[in-house]
This record gives C-alpha cells, structure tokens and sequence, in this order.
C-alpha cells in the first residue's frame, strides 16, 4: 500500500463526474485523506455506498478499496471541505453554452464562490476544470474577495489530461503533471499533493497559471485537428476511389506523423474535444488572436461532415431511400470502453437516420441506459444479435471490442440483407465479405 509522509496535504475534490471521481478514489489509493463534495446529492449518496455512477474499467474496485480504507469519504457540504482541506482540487464541468461556442463557466464559477467563505487557514485551490485562458486570474481575485484567510488561500492550476477508458492508469501514471503556479508556497503544495505520483518518474512542468490552462486546450486542439486531418485526408480518398486506411498505414511508418489518433473514422465527439476546441476559437476570438486558431473551425466543420457522409452511405447502401429501412446500430457512446454519450458521433448518426424515416435499434456494451434516457424515441435491444435481426442494414458506430470479433455468420442469419457500414473500420473485411457480405467503409472503395 501507499504511505504518503505524515505532513501530506488533506485533500478536497470538488465536483465528483467522471473526473473527479476519478481523481479522488485514486489519491485516496495513493494514501491521501480525501474528501470528494458535489451538489449533486445522488450522486454523493450513490459514491457514498460505493457506487460509481458512470462506467470506467478499475475504477469501482478502487472505489471500494479507498472507502474501506476510511480515507475517501462524500459529502454535500461547502462547510466541510473548508474546515478539512490543505489543498482543493476543482473538477466541476465547464460544459458549452446553450447557443454559443464559449465555456459555460457558471459550475466553476459556483463552486469557488460556495468553497470560499470557508476557507479560514491557509490553503491552496486548485483548479483541474478544461477552462478559457484568463480564469485562472480571475478566480485568484474571487478567491482573494471571499476568502476570510485572504492573501494565505492561493490559486493554482493543475490541467487534467486522463482519457475516459483509461482514467485510472491515467491518473496514476500520467504522461506528465502540468503545474501552474503563482508562488513557490503553490509549487511545494502541489508537489506534496503529488508526491507519490512524482516518485515513480513522471514529468512535471511548472509553468504560470495562464500557460498551464493552456496546455490543456492546445493539447485537446492538436488531437481533433490530427483526427480531422486524416479524415480530411478520407474526404479525398472517397472522391478518387483511394483507400484511406492504407493512406494512413502508410504515414503512420513516419515517426514524425505517427499513427495515434491518425485513425480514419466517424469523427471525434465527447464531453470535450468538440466543446474545448469550440471554446478555444471563441476565446481567442475575444482576445483578438481569433486569426491564429481560425482553422478549428475547419475542424470541426471536417468532424461533422463525417457525420453526414455515414448518413448518406447508408442511404446508396440500402437504394436510395431510408424511410422505413430497418437498420441495426451496433453503438453509442462516443468511443469504446466508455458509457459517456456527450456529443457521441454514433448517436447523431442514429437520430439523423430515424428523423429520415428509418427504423434505427441502437446496442451498446455499456451506454444503452444513457442512451435510452436522452433519446426515447430511438429503438433499443438487449445484444447485438437482438437488434441485428431482420436488419436491411448493419452499422459499426463505436469499435467496441465486442462488436470487432462478432460472427459475421451468425450476424448473417439474423439480417434481411448483408449490408454492412463499418464507419470506425473496425470489422476486418476480408472475414466480412467471405461471409457474403457487402462490406462499405467510411473513406475506403467499395471494395477493399
Ligand atoms: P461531469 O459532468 O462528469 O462532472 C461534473 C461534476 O461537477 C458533476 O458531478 C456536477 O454535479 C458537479 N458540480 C457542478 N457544479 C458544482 C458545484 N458548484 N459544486 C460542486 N460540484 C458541482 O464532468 P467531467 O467529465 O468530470 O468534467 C469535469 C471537467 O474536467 C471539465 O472541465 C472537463 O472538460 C474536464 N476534463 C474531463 C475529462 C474527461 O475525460 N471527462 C478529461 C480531462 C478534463
């Protein structure tokens, strides 16, 4: 097990989603008190108990383990946190707008404004929320306002970078740890807040609080923009009948391109990168440098048109027309290893094709109960199998593992016709089509 020294901080993590969930199960296992506190009084109930209200592989048994320690425990109240907490950790969501690209802000906003009356001795916040540049600096002033201990609270600015899927190994040995700092007080803080983790080797860059949020957003700017890029890239391909996936093959020998994230595909979607890269051209928008980060929009515009060429694929797929087509949607959540429906490429793909009059089944490993809960009007089943039968259409929206070694055979008895749009290619070809099937992928002829 884990002994961190016996000065360790105390730790609060406010807002207790997907990430700071995460964070706090996994620094009570790196040996931390730590106290998570949301306003959602479900969700702290349900944490409480020891169930996690989202999916996330290795979290629930950390989850366990850290509330038997006695060292992880929930609560509603402000109060608390202020009386337990050296260091507090800021995690509540920074959502898009309703109707605008910017940042909703209110939530970090609210939960600085509601930690701070209570923080009588000293203590350093720090915020781990994807947030606009320029933050930072005023919540060092909100903070500086409400705070009774005045000067001795200091604000500091930790971005996460942990990957759905892979939150817990993500958090625990992360490819690097950004601290942004506005004292040396801040820097010893956070390095204590750390220490376990600093120990097994992992980077640290210390930079000031306006970089270190930025890390953050340019970060998430490079991954939509090499994602777009190779989706751009399939645009051409389906155009001059060049295949996309050897096109990417083929750059990705290039260690200065690399293969990561140079996945041909549906597009990104999520809780973030669609709304942080959106957020970011807003905000450099406001600043006067809109210029610099104008091709975000290219982006993004690239992801959504990704979207539509799925739709259009399955329309000449089945002839022409999609009303009362019966189609089997093998998918929902917006990436594999995840019940995380935001923005979800998959989902749009599926409501798009059921406003134009199909009958769309959607399954998926974990996401199907979100699923149901914001889109009732779309058809569910229980398996893949289930929602394949008397299908006119296969589609493969999220390269869930189970959906890559399902048996085309066996999916073949079920369907009306084999048809199959694999949009993630995800499903080898070869097996398909041997199979009988007629294989179409996103960016690649018709046949591969
Ligand atoms: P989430 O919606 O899952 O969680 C946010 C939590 O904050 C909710 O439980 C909500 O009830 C709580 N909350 C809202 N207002 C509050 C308040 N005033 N006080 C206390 N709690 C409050 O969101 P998330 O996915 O965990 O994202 C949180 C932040 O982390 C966002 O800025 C996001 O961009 C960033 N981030 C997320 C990920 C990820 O993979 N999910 C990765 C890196 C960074």
């Amino acid at each position: 097990g884990h002994t961190p020294a016996p000065d360790a901080p105390r730790l609060t993590v406010i807002g207790t989603g997907y990430l700071g969930a995460t964070h706090a199960a996994c620094m009570a296992y790196l040996g931390y008190e730590v106290l998570g506190v949301d306003i959602d009084e479900r969700k702290i109930a349900m944490l409480s108990a020891g169930e996690l209200p989202f999916f996330e592989p290795g979290l629930p048994e950390l989850l366990t383990k850290a509330l038997a320690s006695g060292r992880l425990r929930f609560t509603t109240s402000f109060a608390e946190a202020g009386e337990f907490g050296d260091v507090h950790f800021v995690c509540v969501g920074t959502p898009q707008t309703a109707g605008s690209p910017a940042a909703d802000l209110t939530y970090v906003d609210a939960a600085v404004a509601a930690l701070a009356p209570h923080l009588r001795r000293r203590a350093l916040v720090v915020g781990k929320s994807t947030v606009p540049v320029g933050t930072a600096s005023r919540l060092t002033s909100l903070l500086r306002e409400l705070a009774p201990a005045g000067d001795e609270v200091e604000l500091a600015w930790n971005p996460e970078f942990l990957r759905e899927g892979f939150a817990v190994d993500d958090t625990l040995t992360p490819d690097r740890l950004v601290f942004g700092v506005a004292s040396e007080w801040a820097r010893r803080r956070l390095r204590d807040a750390f220490a376990p983790v600093i120990a097994e080797g992992v980077p640290v860059k210390e930079t000031d609080l306006a970089t270190a949020e930025l890390v953050k957003v340019a970060a998430n700017a490079f991954l939509a923009t090499k994602i777009s890029y190779i989706n751009a890239m399939a645009e051409i391909c389906e155009t001059t009948g060049a295949d996309v996936r050897d096109l990417a093959d083929a750059l990705a020998y290039d260690a200065r391109i690399g293969g990561r994230f140079l996945q041909p595909g549906l597009g990104f979607g999520g809780g973030c990168l669609p709304k942080d890269i959106r957020a970011f051209a807003h905000r450099a928008e406001e600043l006067g440098v809109g210029r610099a980060v104008a091709f975000l929009h290219d982006m993004d515009e690239i992801n959504h048109r990704r979207r539509v060429r799925a739709v259009d694929l399955v329309r000449e797929i089945v002839g022409g027309s999609l009303q009362g087509v019966r189609v089997a949607a093998f998918g929902a959540a917006f990436k594999p290893n995840s019940d995380d429906i935001r923005d979800a490429p998959a989902l749009a793909v599926s409501r798009t094709l059921h406003r134009a009059g199909a009958k769309v089944r959607i399954f998926d490993p974990a996401a199907l109960d979100n699923a149901r809960r914001a889109h009732p009007e779309l058809g569910y089943g229980e398996n893949a199998l289930d929602v394949a039968r008397d299908a006119d259409v296969v589609l493969l929206l999220t390269e869930w593992t189970e959906f890559r070694e399902i048996d085309p055979e066996v999916v073949g008895g079920v369907v009306t016709h084999r048809r199959v749009l694999d949009t993630r290619h995800a499903l080898d070809p070869i097996r398909w089509q041997a199979a009988g099937w007629e294989y179409r992928a996103l960016g690649r002829p018709a046949h591969v």
